[in-house]
């Protein structure tokens, strides 16, 4: 498995337009747009930060897991991106050495990604998420 760089910090907020001003009017970032990923019930904000990003994400359902995150936790750091050369091969590379998966198989993030998040207890409670673009 080869992992290039981490990809994007995932920040879980309670809304993108009240969050957004202290990373774009007190750090300077531009935000890119949004997107809405349904099937994980959320719109995503990714505002680049030199060769990385950070991901804002926002519940778009009191079901979906980011509005459970911020229910248990509260907002912050959701997950930790890293991007790999190719996610099929890193998936099976790490079930072999029995890493906890939540995903099996990869499936599709914002600005069509391929992604897949590793278990929480494999990783010192981070969630982890793989991404190949
Ligand atoms: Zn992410």
């Amino acid at each position: 498995m080869k992992i290039l760089k981490i990809d994007h910090l995932g920040i879980a907020v309670s809304s993108i337009d009240e969050k957004k001003n202290f990373w774009t009017e007190a750090l300077g970032l531009q935000l890119e747009g949004t997107e809405t990923v349904e099937a994980q019930k959320v719109i995503t904000a990714f505002l680049p930060v030199g060769d990385s990003e950070v991901e804002l994400l926002e519940s778009t359902s009191p079901d979906g897991p980011v509005a459970k995150y911020i229910e248990k936790k509260g907002e912050g750091i959701l997950h930790v991106a890293f991007r790999v050369e190719n996610i099929e091969e890193a998936l099976a590379e790490l079930k072999e050495k029995g890493i906890a998966l939540i995903d099996q198989v990869p499936r599709k993030g914002a600005g069509g990604a391929k992604i897949a998040f590793l278990h929480p207890r494999a990783t010192s409670g981070v969630l982890v998420e793989l991404c190949e673009r």
